[in-house]
């Protein structure tokens, strides 16, 4: 079974992809609603970023997000921590769970992947990319935030045009382009090494 790794900058169209595969029928993960899940759930993880950030992460077994949110991106380095933490939990759940799957090929979808090492867990990287006043604009409209706060949140990831240079395919998601078509292409590929695979 082959494994594809999604990925692309804030607002490139990572989870509108993500939606036409699993409309294909293809078992896709989401490895940020992953790592939300296992931030409260997995009591090993929960205990060390307790550790590390202060019981007041958690209220009454929740976490509290904002309160986390606000100490990590005031610091890089508590954000690495955070991240070191997180993504090998996140990783070891999305193994467990291709090999539970049984189709040609499954898809992980994830923002992070060259820069936590997991593109290497995958056969084929594909990339989504936009122009980025698109993006800012969609991310504008979707998150009801402000340009400044989208272009924060672009700051702290890796420049898109070098997360595309990393990926084998790269779908454009720039309204000039229909999304479909391109999704529809790459699924007939990667069904066709799936049984080469076989
Ligand atoms: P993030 O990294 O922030 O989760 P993402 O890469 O998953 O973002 P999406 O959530 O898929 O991006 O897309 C961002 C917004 O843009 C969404 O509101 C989505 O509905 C919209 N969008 C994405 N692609 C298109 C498109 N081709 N046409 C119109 N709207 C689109």
């Amino acid at each position: 079974m082959l494994k594809i790794g999604l990925t692309g900058g804030i607002g490139s169209g990572k989870t509108t992809v993500a939606q036409i595969f699993k409309v294909l029928d293809v078992p896709v993960l989401d490895a940020d609603t992953v790592a939300k899940k296992l931030m409260e759930s997995d009591n090993a993880l929960i205990e060390r970023i307790k550790a590390i950030f202060g019981n007041n992460v958690y209220h009454n077994g929740r976490l509290n997000r904002q309160y986390l949110a606000n100490i990590v991106f005031k610091d890089e380095q508590k954000l690495q921590t955070l991240n070191a933490i997180v993504h090998p939990a996140t990783i070891a759940y999305a193994q467990k769970w291709m090999l539970q799957q049984n189709a040609m090929y499954v898809v992980k979808e994830a923002a992070l992947f060259f820069e936590s090492g997991s593109d290497t867990e995958m056969d084929i990287m594909v990339g989504v990319t936009a122009p980025i006043e698109l993006r800012i604009n969609r991310v504008m409209k979707r998150d009801g935030i402000s340009r400044e706060a989208v272009l924060e949140r672009m700051k702290r990831q890796m420049d898109e045009q070098e997360k595309m240079k990393c990926c084998k395919y790269v779908i454009q998601n720039d309204d000039s382009q229909l999304l479909i078509p391109q999704v529809f292409q790459l699924h007939n590929q990667f069904i066709s090494f799936g049984k080469l695979t076989m």
